[in-house]
């Protein structure tokens, strides 16, 4: 008899944008007249760079010939983005990594969370809350999240951050084994400063922590004094993972590729004899079995943004959404409203008037105004009272819901 993972039992259901979605759709049935405006997707919407497009375009011919075809890349990714990525996203920033500590994948979400197959099943997680879905999901496949309770996992080590604390997690009281990170920030918009940040990689060092540190929107960073990466913080590469993406940094999210950097230094210890054995390695063990590597057309358009123009063109993408971001920021705030996040980061993290509770909020709004927001809640105990917006929009559309929603709350 076939036996199935028990684990994936315990996965809710109910996932929070199918929620959304049936209640949108409800409501457009009931108002067809109403135009609706969302401002809760949570990808992209400008068009590819076009360098990015040429150089996809360049490798598809390649495909065709004999001498330019392409089979099996390497499982790390090729030389050329590899060095590509340590020269510009690392040493542009005195950061050094070298190439082999480079692992080339299709988007970020896959290893963010396969990560945890290198890691033992009953390692204790921690996780700031709200947080993105998948850290938390992929650990309850694995096993080592427990059991629900009152919304909460009981393995889980939960870390608030809601305006009380300024959005800046504690620091746990006790050990924990692994410590997802994602910043700036999905779904609050908010970042960590080199201080805070520094904080966490000695409370890391000290308790032999392993800290998974998402940066899929650093490239949305304004602000100088805010850390891009985790090794920018002295001691990281013995206590740090980072995860990259081209999907918010690039439009990617239909193309497919980004990058994890896992140091040479990094290790974890092995519970049968107390040795220490280093995760590349491991990680490179994993991957040779479960992954064939990134497409050669996917890697050779990331490798252009690298170029000056596709520098330049990706950063006037991030620009148009940062606009929209700004005129958000100004509108919400314009009539009172308590925002949060949307200054280094593509989310907009509203506090709910009058306390209302994520999902009443979202349907007050839904019905005074034809503009959906994501409610907090859904990302986890401490977003209850809040709402994300994003800023991935259409200029026009992001206009039209300030707007329509500043006539509603004046
Ligand atoms: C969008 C996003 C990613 C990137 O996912 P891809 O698989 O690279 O498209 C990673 N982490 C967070 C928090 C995100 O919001």
């Amino acid at each position: 008899m076939a036996l199935i993972n028990e684990h994936y039992l315990k996965l809710s259901d109910n996932y929070l944008f199918q929620d959304i979605a049936k209640k949108a759709n409800a409501f457009r049935v009931s108002h067809p007249k109403v135009r609706v405006i969302s401002l809760g997707i949570g990808d992209v919407t400008r068009p590819l760079a076009p360098a990015v497009v040429e150089a996809m375009h360049k490798a598809v011919d390649d495909m065709l010939h004999e001498d330019t075809f392409h089979g099996y890349g390497p499982e790390r990714g090729y030389d050329w983005l590899r060095e590509a990525i340590v020269k510009h996203d690392y040493g542009a920033r005195g950061i050094h990594i070298d190439p082999n500590e480079v692992f080339i994948n299709d988007g970020a979400k896959s290893d963010t969370a396969n990560i945890s197959d290198i890691l033992r099943w009953d390692n204790n997680v921690g996780i700031t809350d709200p947080v993105y879905p998948v850290y938390i999901d992929s650990n309850v496949m694995w096993g080592r999240a427990g059991r629900l309770e009152n919304g909460k996992w009981s393995n889980v080590t939960y870390l608030p951050c809601t305006a009380e604390n300024d959005f800046v997690p504690q620091i746990p009281d006790h050990r924990v084994d692994m410590i997802y990170l994602c910043y700036p920030n999905n779904p609050t918009g908010t970042v960590l400063t080199k201080n805070e940040l520094r904080k966490w990689v000695n409370y890391a060092i000290k308790n032999d922590t392993i800290i998974l540190y998402d940066a899929a929107y650093e490239a949305y960073i304004k602000d100088d004094s805010i850390p891009h990466s985790i090794y920018e913080i002295k001691g990281a590469r013995k206590v740090a993972i980072e995860f990259r993406s081209y999907s918010k940094t690039a439009g990617f999210t239909g193309v497919r590729c980004g990058y994890t950097v896992i140091p040479k230094e990094l290790t974890a210890a092995s519970l049968s004899d107390g040795s220490r054995i280093g995760l590349n390695h491991l990680w490179d063990r994993r991957q040779g079995t479960k992954f064939n590597g990134a497409s050669y057309i996917s890697q050779r358009g990331a490798e252009a943004i690298y170029t000056p123009e596709g520098k330049q063109q990706i950063k006037s993408n991030i620009d148009y959404y940062m606009g929209n971001a700004a005129i958000m920021h100004e509108a919400l705030t314009g009539i009172g409203l308590k925002v949060y996040g949307g200054l280094n980061a593509p989310y907009l993290w509203v506090k709910t008037p009058d306390n209302a509770s994520s999902w009443k909020f979202f349907e007050q709004m839904l019905y005074a105004t034809g503009v959906i927001c994501t409610p907090g809640v859904g990302f986890g105990p401490s977003g209850e009272g809040y709402i994300r917006l994003t800023a991935f929009g259409k200029r026009e559309d992001c206009e039209e819901a300030m707007e329509r929603i500043t006539k509603w709350l004046r």
